[in-house]
């Protein structure tokens, strides 16, 4: 069996798999082809792909012949037609809200398995790429702050007089915000979070931060962990709680997002104008609304001296860890249908059956068959 691995498109700089991972692939008794400079931008050249044992290929090559093409951003429709009719297709394909790419798929009888279908189960962690991707986002986005902001993170007692330490708020304490939380307070800051539910605020409080509490949120124990659309009395609520927070900010970096959902608007235009000059806001959600009314898509707005980061993509800039873990995060998924150096597709595990997009062109994943449904 042939596993190919592309070099991503555009700007992304993660690869599927560094050569140590393709190392244990191929210990599992199956050929790994990668396409010439996949792994560059990760700073992993052909040689130590080559050393691993896999060989380079082109990426005509690589689609017509793979048996399984592994990789991060959806592939185009054009290039999908090109793959052996019964090659499996292996990426973060955004299935549930990207209508037409999914019913590509299943029009065309093809098997797709998408990593952020992976069941956010205990069993399924090790597998779960939106938390790997979260983490490194979480921590860089800090980083990001720290670099921009005109003053120190934390305390300095100095024969030049002390410093008080960074004042940081959290707003979403999921993954990327409790990595968020935990790298500003490493950093020294002073740390607030806040997070629509209640479950967040232990995991707040264990890190040392501490928790903005708003009262009267909506929680739906079928949600599977996320936040859900909240009141308008709710929201204004919590838009004023934020202001206050956000007057005596020095950072504020933002997570929230509600699956499948424009994200919730928590930073007013008001309260970025009530902020102090030189204070400054990375919102996460930039690409899916913003959290920040002033935010952009993958650019920096300055307000009277605020400096907003919208970013999306923040896993690709750091694209060697961010690819060891989605290697790894392979790695542990394809056990579970690597057998014997064949694929074995067990659609009675659940961690199978619920990243499957479709197989064959019929749908598998419970959301997709919903989505169908609908
Ligand atoms: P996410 O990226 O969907 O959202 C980030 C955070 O924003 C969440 O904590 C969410 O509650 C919060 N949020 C949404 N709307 C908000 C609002 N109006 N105001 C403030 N905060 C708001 O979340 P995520 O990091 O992907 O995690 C989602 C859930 O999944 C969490 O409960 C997490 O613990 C759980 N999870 C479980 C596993 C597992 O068991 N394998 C793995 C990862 C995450």
């Amino acid at each position: 069996m042939i596993i190919g691995i592309l070099k991503e498109p555009g700007d992304e700089s993660r690869v599927a798999l560094l050569p140590e991972a393709v190392k244990t692939l191929i210990s599992w008794k199956v050929t790994v082809w990668v396409e010439k400079d996949a792994g560059s931008r990760a700073f992993a050249d052909d040689e130590l792909y080559i050393e691993s044992g896999a060989k380079i290929h082109n990426r005509e090559e690589i689609l017509q012949q793979a048996d399984m093409i592994l990789g991060i951003q959806p592939l185009e429709e054009k290039e999908i037609s090109k793959m052996k009719s019964d090659a499996v297709l292996f990426g973060q394909l955004n299935a549930l809200y990207n209508p037409s790419l999914t019913q590509y798929l299943i029009n065309n009888n093809r098997t797709a398995f998408s990593m952020e279908l992976v069941p956010r189960t205990t069993r399924a962690q090790a597998m779960d790429v939106l938390s790997s991707m979260a983490t490194v986002s979480g921590y860089k986005a800090v980083l990001m702050a720290a670099d921009l902001l005109p003053r120190f993170f934390p305390m300095f007692m100095t024969a030049a007089g002390s410093i008080t330490p960074a004042r940081v708020l959290i707003l979403g304490a999921g993954v990327a915000g409790l990595q968020a939380i935990a790298t500003a307070k490493r950093l020294g800051a002073t740390v607030f979070a806040f997070d629509v539910r209640q479950a967040a605020k232990e995991e707040v409080l264990s890190l040392g931060a501490k928790f903005v509490d708003v009262e009267g949120a909506k929680e739906d124990k079928g949600a599977g962990g996320y936040a859900v659309e909240q009141t308008e009395e709710y929201l204004q609520k919590q838009k004023d709680t934020i202001h206050e927070h956000a007057m005596k900010a020095d950072v504020i970096i933002t997570t929230a997002q509600i699956p499948g959902r424009k994200a919730p608007l928590l930073v007013e235009e008001r309260t970025v104008r009530a902020m102090k000059p030189g204070s400054v806001i990375i919102d996460l959600a930039a690409s899916s609304g913003g959290n920040c009314a002033l935010s952009q898509p993958e650019s920096t707005v300055d307000i009277n001296g605020v400096r907003i980061v919208g970013v999306g993509n923040l896993a690709a800039k750091m694209p060697q860890d961010a690819s060891k873990m989605y290697g790894k995060n392979y790695l542990n998924f394809l056990k579970l249908i690597i057998k014997d150096g064949e694929i074995h597709l067990n659609f009675e595990d659940d961690i199978v059956t619920g990243t499957c997009v479709c197989h064959k062109g019929k749908p598998v994943s419970p959301r997709i068959i919903q989505i169908q449904n609908n």
